[in-house]
Protein backbone atom coordinates (compact mmCIF):
# COMPACT_ATOMS: atom_id res chain seq x y z
CA UNK A 1 0.00 0.00 0.00
CA UNK A 2 1.42 3.64 -0.56
CA UNK A 3 -2.12 5.60 -1.23
CA UNK A 4 -4.69 5.82 1.89
CA UNK A 5 -8.30 6.89 0.97
CA UNK A 6 -11.15 8.18 3.57
CA UNK A 7 -14.27 7.95 2.23
CA UNK A 8 -16.49 11.36 1.33
CA UNK A 9 -18.40 10.75 4.77
CA UNK A 10 -14.82 10.80 6.91
CA UNK A 11 -14.67 14.26 6.17
CA UNK A 12 -13.87 15.48 9.76
CA UNK A 13 -16.90 17.49 11.02
CA UNK A 14 -14.70 19.90 13.51
CA UNK A 15 -11.88 22.11 12.97
CA UNK A 16 -9.46 22.04 15.17
CA UNK A 17 -8.22 24.86 17.36
CA UNK A 18 -5.17 25.05 18.58
CA UNK A 19 -5.51 28.31 20.60
CA UNK A 20 -5.97 26.03 23.84
CA UNK A 21 -2.97 24.22 23.04
CA UNK A 22 -0.14 27.07 22.78
CA UNK A 23 2.71 27.45 24.94
CA UNK A 24 1.38 31.04 25.97
CA UNK A 25 -1.43 33.03 24.74
CA UNK A 26 -1.63 35.06 21.66
CA UNK A 27 -1.29 38.54 22.04
CA UNK A 28 -4.03 40.26 20.27
CA UNK A 29 -4.23 42.37 17.53
CA UNK A 30 -4.15 45.93 17.82
CA UNK A 31 -6.05 48.89 15.50
CA UNK A 32 -4.09 50.46 13.27
CA UNK A 33 -4.88 54.02 14.62
CA UNK A 34 -5.08 53.96 18.22
CA UNK A 35 -3.24 50.25 19.02
CA UNK A 36 -6.01 49.50 21.57
CA UNK A 37 -6.67 45.65 21.58
CA UNK A 38 -8.86 45.19 18.24
CA UNK A 39 -13.07 44.42 19.63
CA UNK A 40 -15.55 42.11 17.59
CA UNK A 41 -16.92 46.01 16.18
CA UNK A 42 -14.03 46.71 14.76
CA UNK A 43 -13.83 43.79 12.30
CA UNK A 44 -17.54 44.12 11.22
CA UNK A 45 -16.71 46.10 8.48
CA UNK A 46 -14.91 43.32 6.54
CA UNK A 47 -15.83 39.81 8.14
CA UNK A 48 -19.08 38.21 8.76
CA UNK A 49 -20.09 37.39 12.69
CA UNK A 50 -18.80 33.81 12.69
CA UNK A 51 -15.04 34.29 11.49
CA UNK A 52 -14.79 36.90 13.80
CA UNK A 53 -15.81 34.62 16.59
CA UNK A 54 -13.64 32.17 14.78
CA UNK A 55 -10.40 34.47 15.34
CA UNK A 56 -11.25 34.69 19.17
CA UNK A 57 -12.51 31.61 20.51
CA UNK A 58 -10.89 29.64 22.66
CA UNK A 59 -13.11 26.62 22.15
CA UNK A 60 -11.14 23.33 21.49
CA UNK A 61 -13.31 21.87 18.15
CA UNK A 62 -15.23 24.14 16.09
CA UNK A 63 -18.62 22.56 14.30
CA UNK A 64 -18.22 22.35 9.83
CA UNK A 65 -21.36 23.33 8.64
CA UNK A 66 -23.21 20.60 6.28
CA UNK A 67 -23.19 23.19 3.22
CA UNK A 68 -19.43 23.51 3.46
CA UNK A 69 -18.83 19.78 3.85
CA UNK A 70 -20.96 19.43 0.98
CA UNK A 71 -18.67 21.48 -1.36
CA UNK A 72 -15.34 20.08 0.29
CA UNK A 73 -16.81 16.29 -0.77
CA UNK A 74 -16.23 17.72 -4.15
CA UNK A 75 -12.34 16.52 -3.54
CA UNK A 76 -12.11 15.83 0.01
CA UNK A 77 -10.74 13.87 2.09
CA UNK A 78 -7.78 14.51 0.05
CA UNK A 79 -5.15 11.26 -0.25
CA UNK A 80 -1.85 10.35 1.92
CA UNK A 81 0.79 9.09 -0.02
CA UNK A 82 3.52 7.23 0.92
CA UNK A 83 6.74 8.45 -1.78
CA UNK A 84 8.44 5.02 -1.80
CA UNK A 85 10.18 6.23 -5.12
CA UNK A 86 11.71 8.38 -3.32
CA UNK A 87 12.80 6.70 -0.17
CA UNK A 88 14.54 4.14 -3.01
CA UNK A 89 16.05 7.03 -4.84
CA UNK A 90 17.48 8.95 -1.58
CA UNK A 91 18.44 5.10 -0.18
CA UNK A 92 16.81 5.92 3.44
CA UNK A 93 15.32 4.15 5.86
CA UNK A 94 12.89 7.32 6.89
CA UNK A 95 9.15 6.76 5.76
CA UNK A 96 8.02 9.68 4.00
CA UNK A 97 4.83 10.36 3.68
CA UNK A 98 2.87 13.46 1.93
CA UNK A 99 -1.07 14.77 1.88
CA UNK A 100 -1.94 15.32 -1.57
CA UNK A 101 -3.76 18.79 -1.64
CA UNK A 102 -3.77 19.05 -5.11
CA UNK A 103 -6.63 17.49 -6.36
CA UNK A 104 -8.51 20.23 -5.30
CA UNK A 105 -10.76 22.24 -8.01
CA UNK A 106 -8.36 25.09 -8.06
CA UNK A 107 -5.08 22.82 -7.61
CA UNK A 108 -3.93 24.01 -3.64
CA UNK A 109 -5.03 23.76 0.15
CA UNK A 110 -6.52 27.28 -0.24
CA UNK A 111 -10.37 26.33 -0.95
CA UNK A 112 -10.75 24.68 2.56
CA UNK A 113 -11.22 28.46 3.54
CA UNK A 114 -12.27 29.84 0.93
CA UNK A 115 -15.49 27.76 0.85
CA UNK A 116 -15.66 27.79 4.41
CA UNK A 117 -15.85 31.76 4.08
CA UNK A 118 -17.92 32.19 1.15
CA UNK A 119 -20.38 29.93 3.13
CA UNK A 120 -20.44 32.24 6.22
CA UNK A 121 -20.65 35.70 4.14
CA UNK A 122 -23.52 34.33 1.81
CA UNK A 123 -25.22 33.04 5.24
CA UNK A 124 -25.02 36.88 6.20
CA UNK A 125 -26.45 38.45 3.08
CA UNK A 126 -23.25 39.52 1.79
CA UNK A 127 -23.69 39.91 -2.08
CA UNK A 128 -20.16 40.16 -3.29
CA UNK A 129 -16.65 39.37 -1.91
CA UNK A 130 -12.64 41.52 -2.27
CA UNK A 131 -9.23 39.95 -2.08
CA UNK A 132 -6.06 40.23 -3.22
CA UNK A 133 -3.88 37.32 -4.82
CA UNK A 134 -0.25 36.67 -5.57
CA UNK A 135 0.37 34.01 -8.35
CA UNK A 136 -3.32 33.83 -8.55
CA UNK A 137 -3.97 30.62 -5.98
CA UNK A 138 -5.98 32.36 -3.80
CA UNK A 139 -8.03 34.15 -6.35
CA UNK A 140 -8.98 31.44 -7.78
CA UNK A 141 -9.62 29.43 -4.64
CA UNK A 142 -11.69 32.31 -3.81
CA UNK A 143 -13.32 33.01 -7.26
CA UNK A 144 -14.27 29.14 -6.88
CA UNK A 145 -15.89 29.06 -3.48
CA UNK A 146 -17.99 32.19 -4.58
CA UNK A 147 -19.64 30.50 -7.28
CA UNK A 148 -20.25 27.76 -5.12
CA UNK A 149 -22.74 30.46 -2.96
CA UNK A 150 -23.46 32.35 -5.66
CA UNK A 151 -21.35 35.55 -4.97
CA UNK A 152 -19.56 38.41 -6.99
CA UNK A 153 -15.85 38.25 -6.23
CA UNK A 154 -13.32 40.93 -7.09
CA UNK A 155 -9.48 40.28 -6.94
CA UNK A 156 -6.59 42.50 -6.38
CA UNK A 157 -3.81 40.78 -8.21
CA UNK A 158 0.13 41.26 -7.68
CA UNK A 159 0.88 43.39 -10.74
CA UNK A 160 4.11 41.42 -11.65
CA UNK A 161 1.69 37.95 -11.67
CA UNK A 162 -1.15 39.70 -13.58
CA UNK A 163 1.64 40.01 -16.42
CA UNK A 164 3.49 37.33 -16.42
CA UNK A 165 0.78 34.56 -15.64
CA UNK A 166 -2.12 34.93 -17.25
CA UNK A 167 -3.58 31.32 -16.70
CA UNK A 168 -4.96 31.98 -13.32
CA UNK A 169 -6.79 35.29 -14.49
CA UNK A 170 -8.10 33.16 -16.74
CA UNK A 171 -9.20 30.82 -13.95
CA UNK A 172 -10.77 33.00 -11.72
CA UNK A 173 -12.63 34.37 -14.65
CA UNK A 174 -13.57 31.41 -15.91
CA UNK A 175 -15.42 30.47 -12.41
CA UNK A 176 -17.26 34.12 -12.93
CA UNK A 177 -14.72 36.46 -10.78
CA UNK A 178 -12.95 39.84 -11.59
CA UNK A 179 -9.73 40.08 -11.80
CA UNK A 180 -7.50 43.55 -11.86
CA UNK A 181 -3.81 44.66 -11.46
CA UNK A 182 -2.81 45.94 -7.79
CA UNK A 183 -1.49 48.74 -7.01
CA UNK A 184 -4.41 49.91 -8.93
CA UNK A 185 -3.48 53.80 -8.73
CA UNK A 186 0.60 53.08 -9.81
CA UNK A 187 0.67 51.32 -13.06
CA UNK A 188 4.19 50.87 -12.76
CA UNK A 189 4.40 49.32 -9.77
CA UNK A 190 5.42 45.52 -9.46
CA UNK A 191 3.08 45.14 -6.73
CA UNK A 192 3.43 42.92 -3.86
CA UNK A 193 0.49 40.94 -1.35
CA UNK A 194 0.64 44.36 0.84
CA UNK A 195 -0.38 46.18 -1.99
CA UNK A 196 -2.69 44.01 -2.97
CA UNK A 197 -4.42 43.57 0.48
CA UNK A 198 -4.59 47.33 0.37
CA UNK A 199 -6.90 47.89 -2.33
CA UNK A 200 -8.73 45.07 -1.39
CA UNK A 201 -9.65 46.23 2.02
CA UNK A 202 -10.59 49.61 0.49
CA UNK A 203 -13.20 48.81 -1.28
CA UNK A 204 -14.66 45.96 0.91
CA UNK A 205 -14.72 48.90 3.81
CA UNK A 206 -16.30 51.38 1.21
CA UNK A 207 -19.33 49.36 0.72
CA UNK A 208 -22.25 47.75 2.14
CA UNK A 209 -22.96 44.53 0.36
CA UNK A 210 -18.96 43.58 0.17
CA UNK A 211 -17.09 41.72 2.81
CA UNK A 212 -13.41 41.09 2.41
CA UNK A 213 -11.58 37.21 2.58
CA UNK A 214 -8.14 36.68 3.17
CA UNK A 215 -6.76 33.37 2.38
CA UNK A 216 -3.81 33.14 4.91
CA UNK A 217 -2.23 34.40 8.06
CA UNK A 218 -5.22 34.96 10.16
CA UNK A 219 -6.49 32.58 12.86
CA UNK A 220 -9.58 31.10 11.05
CA UNK A 221 -8.01 30.71 7.57
CA UNK A 222 -5.59 28.16 9.76
CA UNK A 223 -8.51 26.21 11.59
CA UNK A 224 -10.34 25.89 8.36
CA UNK A 225 -7.60 24.38 6.90
CA UNK A 226 -7.09 21.83 10.11
CA UNK A 227 -9.16 19.10 7.98
CA UNK A 228 -5.64 18.68 5.90
CA UNK A 229 -3.80 17.35 9.45
CA UNK A 230 -7.02 16.09 11.08
CA UNK A 231 -7.42 13.60 7.76
CA UNK A 232 -3.74 12.60 7.80
CA UNK A 233 -3.69 11.74 11.45
CA UNK A 234 -6.55 9.09 10.96
CA UNK A 235 -4.82 7.70 7.34
CA UNK A 236 -1.39 7.66 9.56
CA UNK A 237 -2.75 5.26 11.53
CA UNK A 238 -4.11 2.98 8.73
CA UNK A 239 -0.67 2.96 6.89
CA UNK A 240 0.69 1.65 10.52
CA UNK A 241 2.08 4.38 12.23
CA UNK A 242 1.07 5.79 15.59
CA UNK A 243 2.69 9.28 14.73
CA UNK A 244 4.76 11.37 12.53
CA UNK A 245 8.26 12.42 13.98
CA UNK A 246 8.59 15.37 11.78
CA UNK A 247 5.95 17.29 9.73
CA UNK A 248 6.50 19.42 6.79
CA UNK A 249 5.12 22.62 5.31
CA UNK A 250 5.99 25.34 3.45
CA UNK A 251 5.24 28.65 4.80
CA UNK A 252 4.15 32.22 3.05
CA UNK A 253 1.55 33.09 5.50
CA UNK A 254 1.15 29.94 7.17
CA UNK A 255 -1.80 28.82 6.24
CA UNK A 256 -1.01 24.55 4.42
CA UNK A 257 1.42 24.81 7.22
CA UNK A 258 -0.70 25.53 10.31
CA UNK A 259 -3.47 23.42 8.55
CA UNK A 260 -1.26 20.13 8.12
CA UNK A 261 1.20 20.92 11.79
CA UNK A 262 -1.77 22.48 14.13
CA UNK A 263 -3.46 19.28 15.18
CA UNK A 264 -0.24 18.45 16.26
CA UNK A 265 0.98 20.67 17.98
CA UNK A 266 -0.69 19.06 21.60
CA UNK A 267 1.94 15.63 20.33
CA UNK A 268 5.36 17.16 22.35
CA UNK A 269 7.35 14.57 20.58
CA UNK A 270 6.42 15.55 16.82
CA UNK A 271 8.74 18.22 15.32
CA UNK A 272 6.62 21.34 13.03
CA UNK A 273 9.41 22.62 10.63
CA UNK A 274 8.44 25.61 8.34
CA UNK A 275 10.29 26.14 4.93
CA UNK A 276 10.25 29.97 3.72
CA UNK A 277 12.49 31.13 0.94
CA UNK A 278 15.72 32.93 1.46
CA UNK A 279 14.45 35.87 -0.69
CA UNK A 280 11.63 36.04 2.54
CA UNK A 281 13.25 34.44 4.98
CA UNK A 282 10.48 35.88 7.34
CA UNK A 283 10.79 33.31 9.93
CA UNK A 284 14.54 33.05 10.24
CA UNK A 285 15.53 36.56 9.77
CA UNK A 286 12.33 38.81 10.48
CA UNK A 287 11.71 40.19 14.10
CA UNK A 288 8.84 39.09 15.94
CA UNK A 289 6.68 43.09 16.42
CA UNK A 290 3.36 44.26 15.88
CA UNK A 291 3.52 45.18 12.07
CA UNK A 292 0.62 45.74 9.49
CA UNK A 293 -0.50 43.64 7.63
CA UNK A 294 -0.74 45.38 4.18
CA UNK A 295 1.85 47.80 2.61
CA UNK A 296 -0.46 50.61 3.42
CA UNK A 297 -1.57 50.34 7.15
CA UNK A 298 -5.09 49.96 6.59
CA UNK A 299 -5.16 46.52 8.42
CA UNK A 300 -4.96 45.74 12.09
CA UNK A 301 -1.60 45.41 13.72
CA UNK A 302 -0.40 41.71 14.20
CA UNK A 303 1.92 40.16 16.86
CA UNK A 304 4.17 38.02 14.00
CA UNK A 305 7.58 37.89 12.84
CA UNK A 306 8.01 39.97 10.05
CA UNK A 307 10.14 41.61 7.25
CA UNK A 308 8.68 45.22 7.39
CA UNK A 309 5.67 46.24 6.23
CA UNK A 310 7.24 48.11 3.29
CA UNK A 311 9.40 45.12 2.51
CA UNK A 312 8.78 43.91 -1.60
CA UNK A 313 10.43 40.78 -2.00
CA UNK A 314 12.25 40.04 -5.31
CA UNK A 315 9.77 38.30 -7.72
CA UNK A 316 11.17 34.28 -6.94
CA UNK A 317 8.89 31.65 -8.59
CA UNK A 318 6.74 30.53 -5.09
CA UNK A 319 4.72 33.50 -5.30
CA UNK A 320 2.72 32.50 -2.40
CA UNK A 321 5.73 32.63 0.11
CA UNK A 322 6.08 36.03 -0.98
CA UNK A 323 4.64 37.92 1.92
CA UNK A 324 6.78 40.23 4.55
CA UNK A 325 4.97 38.89 7.36
CA UNK A 326 3.57 35.93 9.04
CA UNK A 327 0.50 34.16 10.91
CA UNK A 328 0.25 35.11 14.31
CA UNK A 329 0.11 31.51 15.10
CA UNK A 330 3.10 30.16 13.62
CA UNK A 331 4.70 33.29 14.76
CA UNK A 332 3.89 32.33 18.24
CA UNK A 333 4.76 28.74 17.81
CA UNK A 334 8.12 29.70 16.32
CA UNK A 335 9.10 32.03 19.13
CA UNK A 336 8.17 29.53 21.73
CA UNK A 337 10.49 26.93 20.28
CA UNK A 338 7.90 24.89 19.54
CA UNK A 339 8.33 25.11 15.75
CA UNK A 340 11.80 25.36 13.95
CA UNK A 341 11.99 26.97 10.52
CA UNK A 342 14.52 26.55 7.54
CA UNK A 343 15.09 29.01 4.45
CA UNK A 344 16.29 27.78 1.20
CA UNK A 345 17.46 29.45 -2.40
CA UNK A 346 14.97 29.03 -5.66
CA UNK A 347 17.69 26.65 -7.13
CA UNK A 348 17.93 23.96 -4.38
CA UNK A 349 13.90 23.99 -4.24
CA UNK A 350 13.48 23.67 -8.16
CA UNK A 351 16.75 20.93 -7.83
CA UNK A 352 14.06 18.98 -5.24
CA UNK A 353 11.33 19.74 -7.65
CA UNK A 354 12.60 18.20 -10.46
CA UNK A 355 13.92 15.35 -8.70
CA UNK A 356 10.83 14.26 -7.00
CA UNK A 357 9.03 15.13 -10.57
CA UNK A 358 11.24 12.52 -12.16
CA UNK A 359 10.87 10.04 -9.03
CA UNK A 360 6.86 10.39 -8.34
CA UNK A 361 5.65 11.86 -11.24
CA UNK A 362 4.25 14.85 -9.45
CA UNK A 363 4.88 18.23 -10.79
CA UNK A 364 5.02 20.48 -7.63
CA UNK A 365 3.83 23.91 -6.95
CA UNK A 366 7.08 26.01 -6.27
CA UNK A 367 5.79 26.59 -3.03
CA UNK A 368 5.30 22.73 -2.11
CA UNK A 369 8.53 22.40 -3.97
CA UNK A 370 10.27 24.27 -0.88
CA UNK A 371 8.74 21.36 1.58
CA UNK A 372 10.37 18.51 -0.49
CA UNK A 373 13.54 20.28 -0.33
CA UNK A 374 13.28 20.08 3.09
CA UNK A 375 11.95 16.57 3.36
CA UNK A 376 14.94 15.57 1.00
CA UNK A 377 17.91 16.71 3.40
CA UNK A 378 15.52 15.40 6.48
CA UNK A 379 15.92 12.18 5.23
CA UNK A 380 19.73 12.03 4.55
CA UNK A 381 20.24 13.60 7.70
CA UNK A 382 18.23 11.20 9.40
CA UNK A 383 20.40 8.43 7.06
CA UNK A 384 23.31 9.72 8.81
CA UNK A 385 22.51 9.24 12.07
CA UNK A 386 20.83 5.74 11.44
CA UNK A 387 17.40 7.02 13.01
CA UNK A 388 14.05 5.36 11.32
CA UNK A 389 12.04 8.53 10.80
CA UNK A 390 8.54 9.43 9.78
CA UNK A 391 8.41 12.45 7.68
CA UNK A 392 4.60 13.76 7.05
CA UNK A 393 4.85 16.74 4.33
CA UNK A 394 2.40 19.02 2.81
CA UNK A 395 2.01 18.57 -1.10
CA UNK A 396 0.05 21.74 -1.16
CA UNK A 397 -0.48 22.32 -4.36
CA UNK A 398 0.64 20.93 -8.39
CA UNK A 399 2.62 23.04 -10.58
CA UNK A 400 0.84 23.05 -13.85
CA UNK A 401 0.03 26.70 -14.09
CA UNK A 402 3.83 27.33 -13.00
CA UNK A 403 5.36 25.84 -15.94
CA UNK A 404 7.56 28.48 -16.61
CA UNK A 405 9.47 28.52 -13.36
CA UNK A 406 10.19 24.85 -14.41
CA UNK A 407 10.92 26.34 -17.86
CA UNK A 408 13.45 28.98 -16.46
CA UNK A 409 15.45 26.33 -14.52
CA UNK A 410 15.87 23.95 -17.08
CA UNK A 411 17.18 26.33 -19.16
CA UNK A 412 19.59 27.36 -16.09
CA UNK A 413 17.77 30.76 -16.30
CA UNK A 414 16.94 31.17 -12.62
CA UNK A 415 18.62 33.45 -10.60
CA UNK A 416 20.00 32.53 -6.64
CA UNK A 417 19.12 34.94 -4.69
CA UNK A 418 20.78 35.92 -1.84
CA UNK A 419 20.08 35.76 1.98
C1 LIG B 1 -0.78 30.21 -1.32
C2 LIG B 1 0.03 29.01 -1.31
C3 LIG B 1 1.05 28.84 -0.36
C4 LIG B 1 1.41 29.86 0.65
O1 LIG B 1 0.42 30.21 1.54
P1 LIG B 1 0.32 29.58 2.99
O2 LIG B 1 -0.76 30.36 3.63
O3 LIG B 1 1.65 29.79 3.65
O4 LIG B 1 -0.01 28.16 2.82
C5 LIG B 1 1.76 27.66 -0.39
N1 LIG B 1 1.51 26.72 -1.31
C6 LIG B 1 0.55 26.85 -2.24
C7 LIG B 1 0.33 25.75 -3.23
C8 LIG B 1 -0.23 28.00 -2.27
O5 LIG B 1 -1.19 28.12 -3.18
Amino acid sequence: MTRWTLPPGDIPSAWFNVAPHLPSPLQPPLHPATRDPLGPDDLAPLFPAAVIEQEMTQAPWIDVPGEVLDVLRLWRPTPLVRATGLEQALGTRARIYFKDESGSPAGSHKPNTAVAQAFYNAREGIRRLTTETGAGQWGAALAFACAQFDLKCMVYMVRASFEQKPYRRILMETWGGSVVPSPVDQPDHPGSLGTAISDAVRDAAGRDDTHYALGSVLNHVLLHQTLIGLEARQQLSLAGETLPDVVIAPCGGGSNLGGLSLPFVPDAGVRLVAVEPLSCPTLTQGRFDYDFGDTAGYTPLLPMYTLGHDFVPPSIHAGGLRYHGDSPLISALVRDGRMEAVAYPQGKVFEAAVQFARIEGRVAAPEAAHAIRAVIDEALAAEETGDEKVILFNYCGHGLLDLSAYDAYLQGQLPDERG
